[in-house]
């Protein structure tokens, strides 16, 4: 193939810059910027970018978002590259040397790897600018992780607006260094979550038929909300849901008037969001009856499925198994994840596709996504940026 010579430069340059990629990775981690706050780092990301004659927007969208346009000059496809920097309220705890300096905040999911290796990659395709044609445009998104989420702004304000294809990649701890997933169809949930209040009538311990005892009432429903997933939702369709927050907390001879709850339902397809909420609004309608309590709910939907692509899928599949990139040693086009993301507001208007790569540490040693002690294996990050830039090279070059 022609553009193997491209994408081999493509690499070169992506090995030789990969000591200031870890250096730029670890500089971030120490400095994580929690969802919507992330000023320093979207400032970083925008001053990385002064000695490039490329267009910078920043504070784009509802939050601290900056879009990237590098332009050939020549006619051709646009296609979208998407990497969010925000950390997590986590309080690290991983003795690393460039463990975050910022109390109680984290870069517990590896944005700041997926930061790192975007820019990077985003250096290589520009140096190389003239060997491909159409235009690629970097999306730096904000606020991943707190709804309503950086990327449902971003789009509201335009950034997918010309723009072909848009590809998304994230680093995933328990997966092998060297496996990419690249799946058709669903590859993360959608979420929907609920906090609710149940009243009944305190009293004491001995006179229940004095009081209306929330507990018991709470309890049933927690039960009852099983039977979302295991009667409501087609079988063939994968759902879940948590209660994961229950503060039932008092005395053994008090009845409690109030009970809280918290919790989540997930769900693989689109069309069973509105059934889940449904039948979820029923349970709690049907508990006031039955248990005569008076129930605050506050139900919220936030991120939508994120479907990949079919067609983009299978061209970005193909790109990964031809690309010539030696640490790829497999291509799971069965991998999913359970876990929400916002890039599905990006899939849901354009084709695109998001992958996962392996990022386990090389002991085999690895904590989840989110966790305290996570930890990611830097030797995934000029990997990804490989990747992601072979299947992007490949989309730019379809109609040459
Ligand atoms: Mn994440």
């Amino acid at each position: 193939m022609e553009n193997q010579s491209l994408k081999n430069k493509l690499y070169e340059r992506i090995d030789e810059l990969t000591p200031r990629m870890i250096e730029m990775r670890r500089y971030l981690h120490q400095h994580p910027e929690l969802s919507f706050h992330e000023k320093m780092t979207g400032k970083y990301i925008a001053d990385y970018y002064k000695d490039m004659d490329v267009k910078v927007e920043t504070n784009y969208g509802d939050g601290y978002g900056v879009v990237v346009t590098i332009d050939s000059g020549k006619p051709g496809k646009t296609v979208a590259l998407r990497a969010d920097f925000d950390g997590l309220p986590v309080q690290e705890d991983t003795g690393l040397p460039f463990k975050s300096e910022n109390d109680g905040v984290m870069h517990a999911c590896g944005h700041d790897g997926h930061t790192a290796y975007m820019l990077t990659l985003a250096r290589a395709l520009y140096e190389l600018r003239n060997e491909w044609s159409g235009v690629i445009k970097i999306i730096h998104q904000p606020a991943e992780e707190i709804p309503p989420g950086g990327a449902n702004g971003m789009v509201k304000a335009g950034v997918l607006e010309g723009v072909d294809y848009v590809l998304g990649a994230h680093g995933m701890a328990p997966l092998e260094f060297g496996t990419i997933g690249c799946t058709v169809g669903p590859v993360m949930t959608g979420r929907q979550s609920f906090k609710m209040d149940i009243h009944g009538k305190g009293g004491h311990g001995s006179e229940p038929q004095m009081a209306n005892d929330a507990n018991v009432a709470a309890s049933f429903f927690v039960i009852a909300a099983q039977t979302i997933v295991s009667r409501r939702v087609n079988p063939f369709h994968r759902c879940s849901l948590t209660i994961g927050d229950y503060e039932g907390k008092s005395s053994f001879n008090v009845i409690k008037e109030t009970v809280h709850l918290e919790g989540e339902l997930r769900f693989m397809n689109n069309e069973d969001q509105p059934i889940m909420e449904k039948y979820f609004k029923k349970l709690v309608k049907g508990l006031e009856v039955m248990f005569d309590v008076k129930v605050d709910l506050d139900y919220i939907t936030d991120y939508p499925v994120l479907n990949n692509d079919e067609e983009l899928t299978h061209k970005v599949e193909k790109s990964l198994k031809n690309s010539g990139i030696k640490e790829i040693k497999k291509v799971d086009t069965a991998y999913q994840n359970s876990a929400s993301e916002d890039f599905a507001y990006f899939s849901n208007e354009i084709p695109g596709v998001f992958i996962f790569y392996g990022e386990m540490p090389d002991d085999g040693v690895w904590y989840p996504q989110h966790s305290n002690k996570f930890l990611l294996n830097e030797k995934a990050l000029p990997l990804a940026a490989k990747a992601v830039g072979a299947a992007a090279l490949d989309l730019l070059s379809e109609n040459e």
